[in-house]
């Protein structure tokens, strides 16, 4: 299994770390590399795109040809994990700003930094279908206002989506790289428990 981290900026190398320890965990045989050229996406199963700044990710990823790259190994059967402001970029539609051009992966929609100043960062306990209980790291979170079509809600926070999930993608608004609970990884990269 060949995974690749978005390299461009933001939780890069938490990620790298968090899902090669998720292999080795679950015993399954696997590289994870940074992406910071569109040519390096040419052979993975999954992309994760981690949490940073959304309007960043997103002009440097259409810049580098990275964004057209993306769609294209989609297409063929890659799967993306958008995480936080990655989150952001898996959306249809983004309500709040324009500058961010998502990739428009899943049929959400995201607002961006919901939670406000005083709320900038928090845990919480979540329950996400088919993991149960999980304590889940938010840092200045957008979240997820609707969900439609093939797309199935995995997780609520208040009246709001935490998590999704559609076909092969994921968005959520959370951090999974903070935490040593790899489980989260395990349904991301549909791995035998
Ligand atoms: N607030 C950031 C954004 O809108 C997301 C925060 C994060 O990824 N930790 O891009």
């Amino acid at each position: 299994m060949k995974i690749g981290v978005l390299g461009i900026q933001g939780d890069v190398s938490e990620h790298v770390s968090a899902a090669s320890n998720a292999l080795q965990f679950y015993g399954v045989k696997g590289e994870v590399i940074t992406v910071r050229k569109k040519e390096v996406l040419k052979d993975l199963d999954y992309l994760i795109i981690p949490g940073g700044e959304s309007t960043t990710i997103s002009r440097l990823m259409i810049r580098s040809g990275i964004y057209d790259e993306i769609l294209r190994r989609v297409d063929e059967g890659m799967g993306v994990i958008g995480t936080c402001a990655g989150s952001i970029l898996m959306a249809k539609e983004v309500v709040d700003d324009d500058r961010v051009t998502p990739l428009k992966l899943m049929d959400i929609s995201v607002r961006r930094n919901f939670f406000g100043r005083q709320r900038e960062s928090f845990e919480t306990e979540l329950e996400i279908k088919y993991l149960g209980k999980y304590h889940a790291v938010f840092i200045r979170a957008p979240v997820i206002e609707k969900c439609w079509g093939d797309c199935e809600v995995l997780a609520t926070i208040g009246d709001n989506i935490a998590m999704a999930r559609q076909e092969k993608h994921f968005a959520l608004i959370f951090h999974p790289e903070l935490t040593e609970d790899y489980r989260i990884y395990r349904l991301f990269l549909n791995l035998r428990e």
